[in-house]
Protein backbone atom coordinates (compact mmCIF):
# COMPACT_ATOMS: atom_id res chain seq x y z
CA UNK A 1 0.00 0.00 0.00
CA UNK A 2 1.35 3.46 -0.72
CA UNK A 3 -0.22 5.35 1.87
CA UNK A 4 0.42 4.71 5.37
CA UNK A 5 -1.15 6.11 8.64
CA UNK A 6 2.82 7.72 9.51
CA UNK A 7 2.51 9.28 5.99
CA UNK A 8 -1.02 10.65 6.53
CA UNK A 9 0.04 11.51 9.88
CA UNK A 10 2.77 13.54 9.31
CA UNK A 11 1.36 15.36 6.56
CA UNK A 12 -1.77 16.24 9.11
CA UNK A 13 0.95 17.47 11.40
CA UNK A 14 2.14 19.64 8.61
CA UNK A 15 -1.11 20.84 7.98
CA UNK A 16 -2.12 21.67 11.52
CA UNK A 17 1.15 23.49 12.30
CA UNK A 18 -0.07 25.98 9.10
CA UNK A 19 -3.27 25.65 10.47
CA UNK A 20 -2.35 26.30 14.11
CA UNK A 21 -0.25 29.17 13.09
CA UNK A 22 -2.83 31.25 11.25
CA UNK A 23 -4.97 30.40 14.26
CA UNK A 24 -2.67 32.70 16.58
CA UNK A 25 -4.30 35.91 15.12
CA UNK A 26 -8.15 34.33 15.02
CA UNK A 27 -9.73 35.76 18.27
CA UNK A 28 -10.47 33.09 20.67
CA UNK A 29 -14.53 33.32 20.80
CA UNK A 30 -13.95 32.56 16.76
CA UNK A 31 -10.83 30.02 17.86
CA UNK A 32 -13.09 27.93 19.77
CA UNK A 33 -16.31 27.90 17.73
CA UNK A 34 -14.05 26.42 14.91
CA UNK A 35 -12.38 23.59 17.04
CA UNK A 36 -13.03 20.42 15.42
CA UNK A 37 -15.71 18.71 17.39
CA UNK A 38 -15.04 15.30 19.43
CA UNK A 39 -16.92 12.57 20.47
CA UNK A 40 -16.16 11.88 24.42
CA UNK A 41 -16.19 8.71 25.14
CA UNK A 42 -16.16 6.96 29.20
CA UNK A 43 -14.29 4.09 29.25
CA UNK A 44 -16.28 0.95 30.97
CA UNK A 45 -13.30 -1.53 32.24
CA UNK A 46 -10.11 -1.18 32.36
CA UNK A 47 -8.28 -4.04 31.13
CA UNK A 48 -5.99 -4.90 28.68
CA UNK A 49 -8.05 -3.80 25.40
CA UNK A 50 -8.88 -0.41 26.73
CA UNK A 51 -5.41 0.41 28.53
CA UNK A 52 -3.21 -0.92 25.79
CA UNK A 53 -5.03 -0.19 22.85
CA UNK A 54 -8.49 1.22 22.30
CA UNK A 55 -7.46 4.58 25.15
CA UNK A 56 -3.59 5.22 23.16
CA UNK A 57 -5.63 4.88 20.04
CA UNK A 58 -8.10 7.88 20.53
CA UNK A 59 -4.74 9.79 21.39
CA UNK A 60 -4.23 9.46 17.97
CA UNK A 61 -7.63 9.64 16.47
CA UNK A 62 -9.24 13.02 15.13
CA UNK A 63 -12.50 12.95 16.44
CA UNK A 64 -12.27 10.94 19.80
CA UNK A 65 -11.44 11.30 23.43
CA UNK A 66 -11.48 9.64 26.71
CA UNK A 67 -13.51 11.74 29.05
CA UNK A 68 -14.66 9.40 31.95
CA UNK A 69 -13.79 6.14 33.46
CA UNK A 70 -15.95 3.34 34.99
CA UNK A 71 -13.78 0.82 36.80
CA UNK A 72 -13.82 -1.32 39.65
CA UNK A 73 -10.50 -0.27 40.99
CA UNK A 74 -10.58 3.13 41.86
CA UNK A 75 -6.81 3.01 42.41
CA UNK A 76 -6.27 1.96 38.90
CA UNK A 77 -8.66 4.23 37.73
CA UNK A 78 -6.57 7.77 39.24
CA UNK A 79 -3.74 6.17 38.53
CA UNK A 80 -4.75 6.73 34.53
CA UNK A 81 -6.94 9.03 34.96
CA UNK A 82 -3.71 12.00 34.92
CA UNK A 83 -2.82 10.69 31.54
CA UNK A 84 -5.98 11.51 30.06
CA UNK A 85 -7.29 14.65 32.35
CA UNK A 86 -10.06 13.04 33.59
CA UNK A 87 -11.42 14.84 36.93
CA UNK A 88 -12.80 12.20 39.97
CA UNK A 89 -16.06 13.58 39.25
CA UNK A 90 -15.78 11.62 35.69
CA UNK A 91 -14.20 8.42 37.69
CA UNK A 92 -17.72 5.82 38.25
CA UNK A 93 -17.85 2.82 40.00
CA UNK A 94 -20.31 -0.05 38.47
CA UNK A 95 -22.75 0.90 41.31
CA UNK A 96 -23.10 4.47 40.69
CA UNK A 97 -22.76 4.36 36.90
CA UNK A 98 -25.98 5.42 35.86
CA UNK A 99 -25.25 8.98 37.54
CA UNK A 100 -23.26 9.03 33.58
CA UNK A 101 -26.78 10.72 32.08
CA UNK A 102 -25.72 13.60 34.22
CA UNK A 103 -22.19 14.19 32.48
CA UNK A 104 -22.32 16.54 29.75
CA UNK A 105 -18.98 15.69 28.88
CA UNK A 106 -19.79 11.80 27.89
CA UNK A 107 -21.24 11.44 24.53
CA UNK A 108 -20.58 7.55 24.25
CA UNK A 109 -19.20 4.27 26.19
CA UNK A 110 -16.82 2.06 25.01
CA UNK A 111 -17.62 -1.16 26.40
CA UNK A 112 -14.61 -3.43 26.90
CA UNK A 113 -15.87 -5.91 30.21
CA UNK A 114 -16.37 -9.80 30.13
CA UNK A 115 -18.61 -10.58 27.62
CA UNK A 116 -21.67 -11.43 30.29
CA UNK A 117 -21.26 -7.82 31.28
CA UNK A 118 -21.76 -6.21 27.60
CA UNK A 119 -26.02 -6.31 27.61
CA UNK A 120 -26.42 -4.83 31.13
CA UNK A 121 -23.52 -2.31 30.41
CA UNK A 122 -25.02 -1.52 26.82
CA UNK A 123 -28.78 -1.22 27.87
CA UNK A 124 -28.01 1.33 31.09
CA UNK A 125 -25.77 3.15 28.44
CA UNK A 126 -28.72 3.59 26.16
CA UNK A 127 -30.64 4.67 29.20
CA UNK A 128 -28.41 7.54 30.09
CA UNK A 129 -28.39 8.98 27.06
CA UNK A 130 -24.76 8.08 25.95
CA UNK A 131 -23.99 6.05 22.27
CA UNK A 132 -22.40 2.41 22.50
CA UNK A 133 -19.22 1.11 21.18
CA UNK A 134 -18.71 -2.17 22.22
CA UNK A 135 -16.40 -5.11 22.07
CA UNK A 136 -17.12 -8.52 20.39
CA UNK A 137 -18.55 -10.86 21.00
CA UNK A 138 -21.55 -8.42 21.44
CA UNK A 139 -23.07 -10.53 24.01
CA UNK A 140 -23.57 -14.35 25.56
CA UNK A 141 -26.71 -14.95 23.91
CA UNK A 142 -29.01 -13.82 20.69
CA UNK A 143 -31.55 -12.74 23.57
CA UNK A 144 -29.31 -10.38 24.96
CA UNK A 145 -28.13 -9.06 21.90
CA UNK A 146 -31.56 -8.76 20.34
CA UNK A 147 -32.28 -6.57 23.69
CA UNK A 148 -29.14 -4.59 23.22
CA UNK A 149 -30.48 -3.37 19.42
CA UNK A 150 -33.91 -2.66 21.25
CA UNK A 151 -32.82 -0.65 24.02
CA UNK A 152 -30.68 1.74 21.37
CA UNK A 153 -33.21 2.09 18.74
CA UNK A 154 -35.34 3.08 22.07
CA UNK A 155 -33.55 5.84 23.10
CA UNK A 156 -32.10 6.87 19.74
CA UNK A 157 -28.43 6.13 20.43
CA UNK A 158 -26.04 4.12 17.91
CA UNK A 159 -24.63 1.03 18.57
CA UNK A 160 -21.54 -0.22 17.23
CA UNK A 161 -19.77 -3.58 17.50
CA UNK A 162 -16.37 -3.16 17.63
CA UNK A 163 -15.26 -5.39 14.57
CA UNK A 164 -11.98 -3.40 13.56
CA UNK A 165 -10.84 -5.74 10.65
CA UNK A 166 -14.17 -4.75 9.29
CA UNK A 167 -12.68 -1.40 9.07
CA UNK A 168 -9.15 -1.93 8.14
CA UNK A 169 -7.29 -1.43 4.63
CA UNK A 170 -5.91 -4.49 3.93
CA UNK A 171 -9.04 -6.31 4.96
CA UNK A 172 -10.60 -4.33 2.78
CA UNK A 173 -8.81 -4.97 -0.44
CA UNK A 174 -8.96 -8.45 0.14
CA UNK A 175 -12.60 -8.56 -0.17
CA UNK A 176 -12.17 -5.73 -3.11
CA UNK A 177 -10.37 -8.86 -4.87
CA UNK A 178 -13.00 -11.20 -4.20
CA UNK A 179 -16.15 -8.40 -5.71
CA UNK A 180 -13.95 -7.72 -8.40
CA UNK A 181 -13.43 -10.69 -9.43
CA UNK A 182 -9.35 -11.05 -9.32
CA UNK A 183 -9.65 -14.28 -7.51
CA UNK A 184 -13.09 -15.67 -10.26
CA UNK A 185 -15.51 -17.72 -8.59
CA UNK A 186 -14.42 -18.63 -4.81
CA UNK A 187 -14.94 -21.84 -3.78
CA UNK A 188 -13.68 -22.27 -0.40
CA UNK A 189 -12.57 -20.46 2.79
CA UNK A 190 -10.07 -22.19 5.82
CA UNK A 191 -9.65 -20.10 8.36
CA UNK A 192 -8.56 -20.41 12.02
CA UNK A 193 -7.74 -18.33 14.97
CA UNK A 194 -7.15 -19.65 18.57
CA UNK A 195 -4.20 -19.52 21.76
CA UNK A 196 -3.19 -21.48 24.37
CA UNK A 197 -4.87 -19.67 27.45
CA UNK A 198 -3.95 -19.54 31.44
CA UNK A 199 -5.91 -18.61 34.28
CA UNK A 200 -8.61 -16.14 32.79
CA UNK A 201 -11.95 -14.93 33.05
CA UNK A 202 -12.47 -16.19 29.72
CA UNK A 203 -12.59 -20.31 31.00
CA UNK A 204 -15.18 -18.97 33.33
CA UNK A 205 -18.88 -20.41 31.49
CA UNK A 206 -20.83 -17.55 33.35
CA UNK A 207 -18.57 -14.68 32.50
CA UNK A 208 -17.40 -15.43 28.35
CA UNK A 209 -20.68 -17.28 27.74
CA UNK A 210 -18.66 -20.07 25.82
CA UNK A 211 -14.89 -20.86 25.07
CA UNK A 212 -12.58 -19.43 21.93
CA UNK A 213 -15.44 -19.77 19.42
CA UNK A 214 -16.76 -16.66 21.22
CA UNK A 215 -13.80 -15.01 22.18
CA UNK A 216 -11.59 -15.87 18.69
CA UNK A 217 -13.36 -18.04 16.52
CA UNK A 218 -15.77 -14.85 16.28
CA UNK A 219 -12.59 -13.90 14.33
CA UNK A 220 -12.93 -16.45 11.57
CA UNK A 221 -16.70 -16.60 11.59
CA UNK A 222 -17.17 -13.27 11.13
CA UNK A 223 -13.88 -13.01 7.97
CA UNK A 224 -16.00 -16.18 6.05
CA UNK A 225 -19.00 -13.89 6.10
CA UNK A 226 -17.70 -10.06 5.58
CA UNK A 227 -15.47 -11.55 2.76
CA UNK A 228 -18.43 -13.23 0.86
CA UNK A 229 -21.18 -10.90 2.25
CA UNK A 230 -23.33 -13.98 2.76
CA UNK A 231 -25.19 -15.47 5.25
CA UNK A 232 -24.04 -19.45 5.78
CA UNK A 233 -27.59 -21.28 5.48
CA UNK A 234 -26.00 -25.04 6.71
CA UNK A 235 -23.50 -25.46 9.12
CA UNK A 236 -22.10 -28.50 11.12
CA UNK A 237 -19.89 -28.65 13.81
CA UNK A 238 -17.68 -30.47 16.39
CA UNK A 239 -16.40 -29.67 19.80
CA UNK A 240 -13.75 -31.71 22.11
CA UNK A 241 -11.38 -31.29 24.65
CA UNK A 242 -7.69 -32.76 24.78
CA UNK A 243 -6.67 -31.00 27.79
CA UNK A 244 -7.99 -32.29 31.17
CA UNK A 245 -5.97 -30.05 33.50
CA UNK A 246 -8.94 -27.86 35.38
CA UNK A 247 -8.85 -24.93 32.82
CA UNK A 248 -12.09 -26.62 30.10
CA UNK A 249 -14.29 -27.02 33.03
CA UNK A 250 -16.66 -24.73 32.00
CA UNK A 251 -15.91 -24.02 28.59
CA UNK A 252 -14.86 -25.98 25.31
CA UNK A 253 -11.36 -26.59 24.21
CA UNK A 254 -11.34 -26.55 20.60
CA UNK A 255 -14.66 -25.91 18.09
CA UNK A 256 -14.15 -27.03 14.10
CA UNK A 257 -17.11 -26.18 11.98
CA UNK A 258 -18.15 -25.97 8.35
CA UNK A 259 -20.30 -23.39 6.53
CA UNK A 260 -22.14 -23.44 3.51
CA UNK A 261 -23.17 -20.16 2.15
CA UNK A 262 -26.26 -19.79 -0.84
CA UNK A 263 -23.47 -19.39 -3.81
CA UNK A 264 -22.14 -22.77 -2.54
CA UNK A 265 -19.47 -21.88 -1.17
CA UNK A 266 -18.05 -23.95 1.89
CA UNK A 267 -15.55 -22.51 4.94
CA UNK A 268 -14.24 -24.98 6.96
CA UNK A 269 -13.00 -23.25 10.71
CA UNK A 270 -11.03 -24.42 13.71
CA UNK A 271 -10.62 -22.33 16.78
CA UNK A 272 -8.71 -23.50 20.17
CA UNK A 273 -8.02 -22.29 23.91
CA UNK A 274 -5.20 -24.76 23.40
CA UNK A 275 -2.78 -24.14 20.63
CA UNK A 276 -1.38 -20.46 19.98
CA UNK A 277 -2.54 -20.34 16.29
CA UNK A 278 -1.54 -17.33 14.02
CA UNK A 279 -4.81 -16.33 12.71
CA UNK A 280 -5.21 -16.12 9.18
CA UNK A 281 -8.06 -17.20 6.62
CA UNK A 282 -7.39 -18.19 2.88
CA UNK A 283 -10.19 -17.70 0.01
CA UNK A 284 -9.81 -20.00 -2.95
CA UNK A 285 -11.58 -19.07 -6.43
CA UNK A 286 -11.44 -20.14 -9.84
CA UNK A 287 -8.76 -17.30 -11.02
CA UNK A 288 -6.32 -17.41 -7.55
CA UNK A 289 -5.71 -17.81 -3.77
CA UNK A 290 -5.64 -14.88 -1.29
CA UNK A 291 -4.35 -16.19 1.84
CA UNK A 292 -4.27 -13.16 4.79
CA UNK A 293 -1.72 -14.13 7.57
CA UNK A 294 -1.86 -12.73 10.10
CA UNK A 295 -5.31 -11.56 9.68
CA UNK A 296 -6.29 -10.80 13.02
CA UNK A 297 -3.46 -9.02 14.83
CA UNK A 298 -3.50 -5.60 16.16
CA UNK A 299 -1.00 -4.87 13.23
CA UNK A 300 0.62 -6.60 10.41
CA UNK A 301 -2.17 -7.87 8.52
CA UNK A 302 -0.75 -9.62 5.63
CA UNK A 303 -2.25 -10.19 2.35
CA UNK A 304 -0.61 -12.28 -0.44
CA UNK A 305 -2.02 -14.08 -3.42
CA UNK A 306 -1.69 -15.67 -6.76
CA UNK A 307 -3.73 -14.95 -9.29
CA UNK A 308 -3.69 -17.38 -12.98
CA UNK A 309 -4.05 -15.59 -16.37
CA UNK A 310 -4.57 -17.86 -19.56
CA UNK A 311 -0.86 -18.07 -19.78
CA UNK A 312 2.11 -16.80 -18.39
CA UNK A 313 3.49 -16.43 -14.84
CA UNK A 314 0.81 -16.03 -12.08
CA UNK A 315 0.27 -12.16 -10.85
CA UNK A 316 1.57 -12.14 -6.94
CA UNK A 317 -0.19 -9.74 -4.76
CA UNK A 318 1.62 -8.98 -1.72
CA UNK A 319 0.16 -6.24 0.94
CA UNK A 320 1.21 -5.90 3.47
CA UNK A 321 -0.45 -3.43 6.59
CA UNK A 322 1.86 -0.28 7.59
CA UNK A 323 0.13 0.95 10.35
CA UNK A 324 1.16 0.20 13.79
CA UNK A 325 -0.78 -0.11 16.69
CA UNK A 326 -2.96 1.67 18.15
CA UNK A 327 -3.99 2.84 14.23
CA UNK A 328 -6.56 -0.07 14.01
CA UNK A 329 -8.17 1.49 17.05
CA UNK A 330 -8.09 4.95 16.23
CA UNK A 331 -9.88 4.26 12.99
CA UNK A 332 -12.76 2.22 15.00
CA UNK A 333 -12.86 5.12 17.12
CA UNK A 334 -13.10 7.59 14.20
CA UNK A 335 -15.38 5.62 12.15
CA UNK A 336 -18.30 5.83 15.24
CA UNK A 337 -17.90 9.19 15.98
CA UNK A 338 -17.98 10.55 12.63
CA UNK A 339 -21.07 8.58 12.30
CA UNK A 340 -22.12 10.02 15.80
CA UNK A 341 -20.87 13.54 14.70
CA UNK A 342 -22.89 12.95 11.26
CA UNK A 343 -25.52 10.88 11.74
CA UNK A 344 -24.60 8.58 9.23
CA UNK A 345 -24.96 4.46 10.01
CA UNK A 346 -22.24 2.53 11.52
CA UNK A 347 -20.32 -0.35 9.58
CA UNK A 348 -20.43 -3.43 11.86
CA UNK A 349 -23.60 -2.71 13.48
CA UNK A 350 -25.78 -4.41 16.39
CA UNK A 351 -27.34 -6.30 13.83
CA UNK A 352 -23.74 -7.06 12.63
CA UNK A 353 -22.84 -8.49 15.52
CA UNK A 354 -26.01 -10.00 16.18
CA UNK A 355 -26.02 -12.26 12.78
CA UNK A 356 -22.98 -13.61 14.39
CA UNK A 357 -24.57 -14.08 17.61
CA UNK A 358 -27.32 -16.44 15.78
CA UNK A 359 -24.80 -18.13 14.26
CA UNK A 360 -22.61 -19.05 16.99
CA UNK A 361 -26.17 -20.28 18.19
CA UNK A 362 -26.03 -23.11 15.51
CA UNK A 363 -22.49 -24.00 15.58
CA UNK A 364 -22.79 -24.95 19.50
CA UNK A 365 -26.34 -26.82 19.31
CA UNK A 366 -24.42 -28.43 16.20
CA UNK A 367 -21.56 -29.45 18.21
CA UNK A 368 -24.09 -30.94 20.91
CA UNK A 369 -22.77 -27.88 23.58
CA UNK A 370 -25.51 -26.15 25.24
CA UNK A 371 -25.34 -22.29 24.57
P1 LIG B 1 -9.40 -8.02 30.57
O1 LIG B 1 -9.54 -9.19 31.49
O2 LIG B 1 -8.03 -7.52 30.32
O3 LIG B 1 -10.26 -6.79 31.11
C1 LIG B 1 -11.58 -6.95 31.58
C2 LIG B 1 -11.98 -5.75 32.40
O4 LIG B 1 -13.26 -6.00 32.97
C3 LIG B 1 -11.03 -5.45 33.58
O5 LIG B 1 -10.88 -4.07 33.70
C4 LIG B 1 -11.78 -6.01 34.79
O6 LIG B 1 -11.45 -5.33 35.97
C5 LIG B 1 -13.22 -5.72 34.38
N1 LIG B 1 -14.19 -6.57 35.08
C6 LIG B 1 -15.35 -6.15 35.61
N2 LIG B 1 -16.01 -7.15 36.19
C7 LIG B 1 -15.26 -8.25 36.04
C8 LIG B 1 -15.40 -9.60 36.45
N3 LIG B 1 -16.48 -10.02 37.11
N4 LIG B 1 -14.42 -10.47 36.11
C9 LIG B 1 -13.35 -10.08 35.41
N5 LIG B 1 -13.14 -8.79 34.99
C10 LIG B 1 -14.10 -7.89 35.32
O7 LIG B 1 -10.14 -8.42 29.22
P2 LIG B 1 -9.90 -7.81 27.77
O8 LIG B 1 -8.94 -8.66 27.05
O9 LIG B 1 -9.64 -6.36 27.88
O10 LIG B 1 -11.35 -8.11 27.11
C11 LIG B 1 -12.47 -7.29 27.37
C12 LIG B 1 -13.47 -7.43 26.21
O11 LIG B 1 -12.83 -6.98 25.02
C13 LIG B 1 -13.92 -8.85 25.93
O12 LIG B 1 -15.27 -8.85 25.56
C14 LIG B 1 -13.08 -9.31 24.75
O13 LIG B 1 -13.72 -10.24 23.92
C15 LIG B 1 -12.88 -7.98 24.02
N6 LIG B 1 -11.60 -7.95 23.28
C16 LIG B 1 -11.61 -7.46 22.03
C17 LIG B 1 -10.44 -7.41 21.30
C18 LIG B 1 -10.42 -6.81 19.92
O14 LIG B 1 -9.39 -6.84 19.27
N7 LIG B 1 -11.52 -6.26 19.46
C19 LIG B 1 -9.25 -7.88 21.86
C20 LIG B 1 -9.27 -8.32 23.18
C21 LIG B 1 -10.45 -8.35 23.88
Amino acid sequence: MSLTRRDLTRRDFGRLAAASAAFATVPRAIAQAAAPKKIRYAIIGLGRISLQHFMPGTKMSAMSEVTAFVSGHPDKAKQHAAEYNIPDSSIYTYENFDRIRDNPNVDAVYIALPNSMHAEYTIRSAQAGKHVLCEKPMATSVADSEAMIAACKKANRKLMIAYRCQLEPTTLRAREFIRNGTIGAVQAIESANGFNIGPDWRTNGKLAGGGPLMDVGIYSLNACRFMLGEEPTVIAANASTIDHDGRFNDVEENVSWTMKFPSGVLASCNTTYGANMEGYYRIHGSKGTLNVEPAFGYEGIHLTGRVRGAQGPPTVIDLLEQEKDPAQFAREADHFSGCILNNTPVGPSGEEGLRDMRHIQTIYKAAGIKF
